[in-house]
Formats: C-alpha cells, structure tokens, sequence
C-alpha cells in the first residue's frame, strides 16, 4: 500500500496545500494510506480534524519517520534539502518543484536517490489539462490581479451615468494573453473595463476578441517569435523595441496595465520601460505578474508596491497564495489527475513512456532524466 506523505509547506509566503480532505479521500480509494502533517491546512481553511474525519492519520510536522516511510510526498513548493534528505531511496516527490537551473534540487534528487515530478513540465496536451497545475494557478493569479488593481486605481473600473455626470469606463491594458491574461481579461470586462490586450501569438487574438476586448497586433517583423507547444518563444530584442513603441501609446492612456507574458525557463520579456511609466498619468496602476521572472514592467518589486510619481506598481509574484482555499483545491484535484493512473495494483508505477509522465519525470529513482532543464549550462 502506497504511503503518501502532506507536509506543511515552508516557503515563506506559502499559504496553500497539496491536498484537501475530498482528495484525501480519493487517495484513499486508490488502496493509499495518507500522513497529514498538523497543521498544514491551517492557512488555506482545511482543518486538522476535517482531514482525519476523511481517514487520514495526523502526524507531527517534527515526526521523521512519516518522511522515512512516505512512498510519495504531495508537495505545493519545494521541501527543504534538509527534509528532502529524509526521504527514503525511489520515494517520488511531487510538485511545483521550480526545476529551471535548480542545482540545489538536482544534488537532493541525485544524492538522496529520488524520482521527482515537477508540474511546470507537464505537457501542455488536451489528456494533461485536469492535471495542469500552472493553468489552475494562473487563473486565480489572472482574477486576482485585476481585483488589487480596481482596489489600488482612483477611479472607477465600469461606466456610470449618476446624476453627477457620466463616468467613462477604465482603460485596462492587458500584456500575455495565456492563461492568467485572459482570466484578468474576462474579470476586468466583468467590471466594465474597456480592455485592450497585447500578445505575440496571433492564435490568441480570437479568443481575446471573444471575451469583448480588443487585440493589439504584434509588430510587423520578418523575426517574429516562434511558438512551441502551445507556449511563446523568446522574442529578439528588436522586436522587444518595436513592441515597447508600440505599446508606448496605449500605455499613456492607460489607467491600468496588467502584465503577465512571460517565455517558460527564461527571462520574462520587459515590455514595459522606464520611459514608458513616465507617460502614464499619476494613479495609474501596473500589476506585474511576472515580477518573479525579472518581470515585464521596470521598477516593480516581489510582494511589493511601489509608487513611482503616482504610478502604483504592485509585484503580484505570489497571488495563488492569497486565495488560498480555492487555490489548493484546484491544486489538489489536478494532482489526484496526474497521479490516478500512477498508483495501479497497489504501487507507484511510473510509465516512462508515456508523454505525460516523461515530460515532467525530472528524476528517476536519483537518476536525472531533464538535465536540460535542471542544469541547462551542463550541456
Ligand atoms: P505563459 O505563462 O508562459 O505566458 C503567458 C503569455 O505571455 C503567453 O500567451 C505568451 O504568448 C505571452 N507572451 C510571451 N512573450 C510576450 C511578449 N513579448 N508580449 C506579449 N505577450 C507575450 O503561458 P501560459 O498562460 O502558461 O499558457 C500559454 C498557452 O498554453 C495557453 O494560452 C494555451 O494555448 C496553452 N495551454 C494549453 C493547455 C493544454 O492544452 N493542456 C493548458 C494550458 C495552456
């Protein structure tokens, strides 16, 4: 019987959990036994009891033994090193693993004699949406963006007509228009905003326009990014410059911009300069969604808000982590997804062949399978 550990989750910040009571169960129903650390729904709404009720057993969150014995470990963020070293030989990890050049991973994977899952590889194909962590989490992040906007702007988002005059509609321009962007495109046209929206895959300018905003054209280049697997390709920087001048207008009209692009394992784009903020009117709002990546606009800061004359730049790197509830449930169900056809015949059984599980198998047993991805500088 496949033992499944839920620790509490050390991140600074992190407030989410791998699994809630209702996934608890259905590990449960796949022949699992499950450890739940105290504790570690605390922060997401998932109470201790709530998870024993379901069948799970509480441990202590000091209690090395259920480390020893998991056979899998559910994880939203990376484990310490130092928890990882507890882990037994062939015991699979999985998660949000951030695997991009993580060297520190890699020596814990290789040396401890891990298999790792991490859910940013998942491939982006129709049988992986129910597990696709990154989309369920970008939503929230997409919805969540445009709601500390509206909170943070000195304006209205929707047109009024009061008896003290007409109020025009917000201007909202919206740079990346994958998943987040286009969920912080349907909320902000749910408050009325007048939307605009920048991407440079012209596959997405239908469904901009069909969520009621407006498609701005990427700019007309013989180098245009490529695309690979559903996601953007890096941009050369000439056709960066052209962008920034063309978004430089719309930019100075804005009352806020959200910005979400970003190119999987590198730096995210800056589209938004330094001259660019200049023109933008005092009041105005950018929410960064990339600022963990280097970010798109210039100036903003992780967990932070800065004003720059007036101009409220706000680092939106950990929105999932302030909705919690919601985010871990969707987070928790897209791991029954991935791992229900891994637990078969009362075992861990990891196809190797199938895309889904190759695509974000990092290691196997210790033995590195995306070496290109966890230390790209080695090959
Ligand atoms: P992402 O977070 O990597 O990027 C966000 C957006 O930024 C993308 O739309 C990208 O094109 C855009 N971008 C990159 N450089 C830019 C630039 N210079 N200017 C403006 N925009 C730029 O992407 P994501 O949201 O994780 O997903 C991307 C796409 O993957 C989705 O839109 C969808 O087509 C596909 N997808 C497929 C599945 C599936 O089939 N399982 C699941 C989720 C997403």
């Amino acid at each position: 019987m496949p033992r499944l550990l839920i620790p509490v989750e050390t991140s600074p910040g992190e407030t989410r959990i791998a699994a809630t009571p209702d996934t608890v169960k259905k590990f449960l129903s796949f022949g699992c036994s499950v450890s739940v650390e105290r504790g570690a729904g605390m922060a997401s709404g998932y109470l201790d009891h709530s998870y024993e009720d379901q069948g799970a057993d509480l441990v202590s969150a000091a209690d090395l033994d259920a480390w020893r014995e998991a056979d899998l470990v559910l994880c939203v963020q990376t484990p310490t090193s130092e928890a990882l070293s507890r882990m037994k030989r062939g015991a699979l990890l999985v998660g949000l693993l951030s695997p991009y050049s993580n060297e520190s991973l890699k020596n814990s994977l290789t040396t401890v004699g891990l298999s790792a899952m991490a859910l940013e590889l998942l491939p982006r194909i129709s049988r992986a949406q129910s597990a696709d962590a990154l989309s369920s989490q970008a939503n929230i992040a997409g919805y969540k963006s445009v709601l500390l906007a509206s909170s943070a702007l000195d304006r209205y988002f929707p047109m009024l007509m009061t008896a003290a005059g007409t109020v025009q509609p917000a201007r909202v321009v919206i740079l990346g228009a994958g998943v987040a962007g286009l969920q912080a495109v349907a909320t902000a046209r749910r408050l009325g905003a007048v939307v605009y929206v920048s991407d440079i895959r012209p596959a997405v300018k239908e469904q901009v326009e069909s969520l009621g905003a407006r498609f701005i054209d990427p700019p007309e280049m013989d180098d245009k990014p490529a695309e690979s697997g559903g996601y953007a390709k890096q941009a050369s920087d000439a056709f960066l410059a052209a962008q920034r001048q063309q978004l430089s207008d719309q930019l100075a009209e804005a009352d806020v911009a959200i910005c979400t692009a970003q190119v999987p394992g590198r730096r995210a784009p800056r589209l938004i300069s330094e001259d660019m903020l200049d023109r933008m009117r005092p009041g105005a709002v950018v929410v960064d969604l990339a600022v963990a990546q280097g970010g798109n606009c210039a100036g903003t800061v992780p967990g932070e808000t800065v004003d720059r004359n007036g101009v409220k730049l706000i680092g939106g790197n950990d929105l999932p982590c302030t909705v919690p509830n919601h985010a871990s449930a969707l987070y928790a169900r897209n791991l029954v997804a991935l791992l229900e056809p891994v637990l078969k015949e009362g075992a861990v059984q990891l196809d190797t062949e199938d895309e889904l599980i190759a695509g974000c198998l990092i290691s196997h047993d210790g033995n590195l399978r995306r070496s290109d991805v966890l230390s790209p500088g080695a090959n």
